[in-house]
C-alpha cells in the first residue's frame, strides 16, 4: 500500500469504483481506493442490478443515460463481462396523470437523445405478455432499460481503474480521517496511514460513519428493501427473447426476468428505515431476515398485475439495506467548509447513476467544475439546518413515493412545517397555502374564502388559478406584500470587499447608496449565480440571490476568499422582511418613513438605511414583479412589527399579501429569468442575456472573463427567447421541446401564465441562426404541439 496519494477514495462499492475509474480516466492516475472488506461489500452485492434512464430531473436522466452507455465501453476496455441484458423496459400508466407525466418525460427525452416511446396497452401486452393490462392506459417504453451483474460490473470498473494506474487496497478499514493545516488529509487505516491531497467518501451504507470521522454530517439514511426471485417458469424460459422489465407504479413494483424465472421487487408503503443509530461496522455480506409480511399487500397487487406469479415458487428472497438522501438523488461534490473533502454517497440506484456520479465528481475534482449543472445531485442542495431527525422521515417519504407521479406544483408533506419566519402565523391565519424551499416555509398562495388550503398536484392549471389571479391583480392595480425571507443573503465586509466582489462577480460593483445586478461566473464562463449587490458603504455590501442556492454560493465564496481583508457572512435567515410592489407601493412606503421616497429622491436601484415604523431597515427600490416596488430588510425580531406598520398604512391602498405563484406569474410580464430555470451552470451569460450586466471595461481580471469574452467575440450559438403560447389548460413548466419546421431545435427553461396579460408565456433556447423577430414555433406540452410566437416587448412597461 502506498503512503501518499493524490486522492483516497473510501469504499469499494459500485460508486467508489466508478469514481476511481473516472479519476484515472480523466488523467489523475495517482489515486487509490481503500475498501474495508472485499469490493461490493456494502449494498452493491445484493442489488437487483436493474438500470433505467427515467428521472424527474433532466440532468440526472442524461447522466443515467451516460451510465448505461458506459457499460459497453467498460467491457471493451477490460475484457470483463458486466452481464448486460439490454432487454428494454416499460413503465405502466394506470391513471391519466401518470400518462401526462410520461408525455412530458417523452417530450424532454427528444432533445436529450433518449429514445423512449409511449406505448398502448395492446403493445404492452405484446412486449411484456405476463402483464395483465386491465386498467392500464399506456406506458413509456425505454429501449435502454435492462439489468446487469452488480459484482461483475463493479469489478470491471475496478479493473479499468487499475489499468489506468489506480491502486485498490482491500480488507483494510479506514478508521480516521484527519485534516492537516494545509488542507491535505491523513487517512488512517488499520494497516497504516496514507497522506492524501483529497478524500472521497464513497462509503455507501457507512457514509454517515465515515463522514463523522471528518466531522461531516451527510443527510442520508439506509432503508430496508426486498425483492423475490421465482423458480423457473416455462412461460418465461420458453420465450424466444428475454422478457423486458416492467415497472408498475400502481403496485410499487419492478419486475424482470432472472434466469429462467422472474424477479420482482417492491417499494412498499409500510417500509422500514434501517440502522437508525448507525450502520454496524461488522455488517457485510449478509442479508436481513425475510419479511414477507411487510410486502403482503404489494404481493397481492402483483398477483393481479402478473397472474403468473401466483403459481410461481419462490427461489430466493433478497432483503438488504441501501441509502437514500431526502429527495432520493445522490449527494455528490465538495463538502462546504471542509477543504478537499468530497462526497459520493446517497446513491440509491448505483447501476443507473454510478457512472454519471463518477464522471461528474472526477470532472469537479480535476477540472474545477462539471460539464453540466449538477444541482440535482449536489451535496450543497441541503444546508446546515438539516438533521438526522429531518432526514429519516424525508427518506421514508421518498421511498414510499419512489414510483409516484411527481407534479411540477407538488409540495411534499413530511417534516412540515419545519423552518418558519416570524410572519408564518400571520399568513397561516390568512389561509396561506405553503410550500417549502430549502426547508423554509414559503407562501405559495392564499386560498380564497371557502377554498381548500391545498393545491391539487397537476401538470395542468391547478385550483390555485383564481387565487393567484386575484393576487396578481392586487399587485398590478394596487399594492401587494410578501416576504423576502426566501432570498439568499450575504453580508460582505472589509477593506478588500470591493476588490473581492470585482473579482468574483462579472458585473459592476455599485457605489454607496446604489445597487447593481450581476452574474457570477465559473472559470468556464457558466452562470454560477445571478446576484443583486447593494452597497451600504465602501466596505459594506449586501448580496441577494437564490435562497435554495445558499450552500452552493457560500461554498464558492469560501473557495475563493482571500485569507484577509474580506469577510462573508450568510445572513439569509437573520436579515428578513418584506417586499411591497405595485402602483401604490411608493405611497405606502412614504407613509411609514420620514424620508422623501419619491422617484427623484429615491431612484430605481437606490438603497438606503431607513427607519420604517419602529424598525431600523435597509430599503431598496427594486422589484422582481416588474413595476414599482421596494424591498425592506430588517432583523427577524422586528418582522411582525414591520408587518403591522405596513398593513395598517396600506389598508386603504388595497394592500394584499401575495405568494410565490403570483410572483412567478408577475415576473413573466417583464421576461425576468429565475435561478435554476433560465439561469444555471448549464448556461452562459451570452445565451441568457445576462451579458448585459457584465462590466466588460472594469479594471483587472474577474472569474470567467476569458470565457465570457470569447463568447462575446463569437456570439452564443443559442439564445433565450420569450414566446406567447396558445396553451389551453397546461402551460410550459420546463424542458418542453421547441419544434421548428418539423424538428426539435430547442427547449423551454420555464413558463407559466401571465394573469396580468391573460397570456401563456414560455422562455426557452433557440439556435441563434434560427431566431427572427416573428419566429413561430410549436412547443410540445404534454404530447400536444402548441403553436407559439416569439415576443420581444415586455407585457408591462
Ligand atoms: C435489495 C436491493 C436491490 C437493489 N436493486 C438495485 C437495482 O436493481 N439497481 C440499482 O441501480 N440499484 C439497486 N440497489 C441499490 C444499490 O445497491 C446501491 O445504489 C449501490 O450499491 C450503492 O453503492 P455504493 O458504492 O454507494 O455503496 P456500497 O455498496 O454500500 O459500498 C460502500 C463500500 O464502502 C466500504 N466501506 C465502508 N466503510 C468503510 C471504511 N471505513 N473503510 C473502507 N471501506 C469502507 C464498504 O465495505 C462497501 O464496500 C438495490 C439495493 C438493494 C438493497
Amino acid at each position: 500500500m502506498k503512503s501518499t496519494t493524490r486522492v483516497c477514495v473510501i469504499g469499494g462499492g459500485v460508486v467508489g469504483c466508478s469514481v476511481l475509474y473516472h479519476l484515472a480516466k480523466l488523467g489523475w492516475s495517482d489515486v487509490m481506493l481503500i475498501e474495508r472488506s472485499e469490493l461490493t461489500s456494502g449494498s452493491t452485492w445484493h442489488a437487483a442490478g436493474g438500470f433505467h434512464t427515467l428521472n424527474g430531473d433532466t440532468n440526472m436522466a442524461a447522466l443515467q443515460g451516460y451510465t448505461i452507455r458506459l457499460y459497453k465501453e467498460l467491457e471493451a476496455l477490460t475484457g470483463m463481462s458486466c452481464g448486460l441484458h439490454h432487454v428494454g423496459g416499460i413503465t405502466l400508466a394506470d391513471t391519466p396523470e401518470r400518462l401526462d407525466m410520461f408525455r412530458a418525460e417523452r417530450a424532454k427525452h427528444r432533445f436529450m437523445g433518449l429514445e423512449t416511446e409511449l406505448v398502448t396497452p395492446e403493445e404492452i401486452k405484446k412486449l411484456a405478455p405476463v402483464t395483465n393490462i386491465d386498467g392500464i392506459l399506456g406506458g413509456l417504453y425505454d429501449p435502454l432499460d435492462g439489468h446487469l451483474d452488480p459484482s461483475g460490473t463493479t469489478h470491471a470498473y475496478a479493473r479499468a481503474a487499475r489499468m489506468k494506474g489506480a491502486e485498490i487496497v482491500l480488507r483494510n478499514p479506514v478508521i480516521e480521517t484527519n485534516q492537516r493545516a494545509d488542507g491535505t488529509w491523513d487517512v488512517v487505516t488499520r494497516d497504516g496511514t496514507i497522506h492524501a491531497e483529497h478524500v472521497v467518501n464513497a462509503a455507501g451504507l457507512w457514509a454517515r460513519e465515515v463522514g463523522a470521522l471528518a466531522g461531516v454530517y451527510l443527510p442520508l439514511h439506509p432503508m430496508e428493501h426486498q425483492y423475490i426471485v421465482t423458480e423457473d417458469l416455462p412461460e418465461i424460459f420458453e420465450r424466444d427473447g428475454e422478457h423486458p422489465h416492467v415497472v408498475d407504479p400502481g403496485g410499487e413494483s419492478y419486475l424482470r426476468q432472472e434466469g429462467r424465472g422472474l424477479c420482482i421487487g417492491f417499494y412498499e408503503q409500510p417500509c422500514e428505515p434501517w440502522a437508525v443509530d448507525g450502520t454496524p461496522l461488522d455488517f457485510g455480506h449478509e442479508l436481513l431476515p425475510d419479511n414477507l409480511d411487510k410486502i403482503e399487500d404489494s404481493i397481492a397487487f402483483a398477483y393481479r398485475r402478473y397472474p403468473i406469479l401466483e403459481r410461481a415458487g419462490v427461489k430466493n428472497v433478497i432483503h438488504g439495506p441501501f441509502t437514500f438522501a431526502p429527495d432520493g438523488n445522490p449527494l455528490v461534490g465538495p463538502v462546504r467548509g471542509v477543504r478537499n473533502y468530497w462526497s459520493a454517497c446517497g446513491v440509491m440506484a448505483g447501476f443507473s447513476q454510478g457512472g454519471g456520479v463518477g464522471l461528474m465528481l472526477a470532472q469537479w475534482m480535476i477540472e474545477g467544475e462539471t460539464e453540466r449543472d449538477t444541482i440535482a445531485m449536489d451535496v450543497a442542495r441541503f444546508g446546515d439546518w438539516i438533521t438526522p431527525g429531518y432526514t429519516r422521515p424525508k427518506v421514508v417519504e421518498n421511498y414510499q413515493r419512489r414510483f409516484s407521479v411527481t407534479y411540477p406544483n407538488e409540495e411534499l408533506p413530511a417534516c412540515r412545517p419545519f423552518r418558519t419566519s416570524p410572519a408564518y402565523d400571520i399568513w397561516d391565519a390568512r389561509n396561506a397555502v405553503f410550500g417549502a424551499q430549502f426547508g423554509m416555509e414559503v407562501v405559495n398562495y392564499f386560498a380564497l374564502p371557502g377554498e381548500a388550503r391545498f393545491e391539487t398536484p397537476s401538470f395542468r392549471r391547478s385550483n390555485a388559478w383564481e387565487a393567484t389571479r386575484a393576487e396578481v391583480q392586487a399587485v398590478r392595480n394596487h399594492v401587494g406584500i410578501n416576504e423576502v425571507h426566501n432570498f439568499g443573503k450575504y453580508h460582505v465586509t472589509g477593506t478588500g470587499a470591493r476588490g473581492w466582489l470585482d473579482r468574483i462577480m462579472a458585473g459592476r460593483v455599485p457605489q454607496p447608496g446604489r445597487m447593481s445586478l450581476t452574474p457570477m461566473l465559473s472559470p468556464r464562463g457558466r452562470l454560477f449565480g445571478d446576484f443583486t449587490i447593494s452597497c451600504m458603504g465602501e466596505d459594506d455590501f449586501r448580496l441577494t440571490a437564490s435562497y435554495g442556492a445558499q450552500d452552493f454560493h457560500l461554498r464558492w465564496f469560501l473557495q475563493n476568499l482571500p485569507t484577509s481583508g474580506v469577510a462573508v457572512e450568510n445572513v439569509s435567515d437573520t436579515f428578513i422582511g418584506f417586499q411591497i410592489a405595485g402602483p401604490n407601493a411608493p405611497e405606502l412606503l412614504g407613509r411609514v418613513v420620514r424620508e422623501d421616497v419619491s422617484e427623484t429622491a429615491f431612484r430605481f436601484m437606490d438603497v438606503r438605511r431607513m427607519v420604517v415604523g419602529m424598525s431600523d431597515c435597509m430599503v431598496q427600490r427594486v422589484s422582481y414583479t416588474g413595476g414599482p416596488g421596494f424591498e425592506i430588510f430588517s432583523d427577524p425580531g422586528n418582522q411582525r412589527a414591520l408587518y403591522s406598520v405596513l398593513s395598517e398604512a396600506g389598508a386603504d391602498l388595497g394592500l394584499r399579501p401575495f405568494g410565490m405563484r403570483a410572483m412567478m406569474s408577475l415576473r413573466l410580464d417583464r421576461f425576468f429569468g429565475s435561478w435554476g430555470r433560465e439561469f444555471s451552470p448549464d448556461y452562459t451569460p451570452g445565451e441568457t442575456g445576462m451579458d448585459r450586466f457584465i462590466a466588460w471595461n472594469k479594471a483587472g481580471d474577474w472569474i470567467g472573463k476569458a470565457a465570457a469574452s470569447a463568447e462575446k467575440a463569437t456570439g452564443p450559438a443559442r439564445r433565450l427567447c420569450v414566446f406567447e403560447v396558445d396553451a389551453l389548460d397546461a402551460d410550459v413548466v420546463a424542458y418542453e421541446p421547441i419544434w421548428l419546421d418539423g424538428e426539435v431545435v430547442g427547449f423551454c427553461t420555464s413558463g407559466g401564465y401571465s394573469h396580468h396579460a391573460g397570456k401563456s408565456i414560455a422562455m426557452g433556447f433557440v439556435p441563434t441562426d434560427r431566431i427572427t423577430d416573428d419566429l413561430a414555433v410549436e412547443i410540445e406540452i404534454l404530447g400536444d404541439m402548441i403553436p407559439a410566437r416569439r415576443i420581444t416587448t415586455p407585457l408591462i412597461t
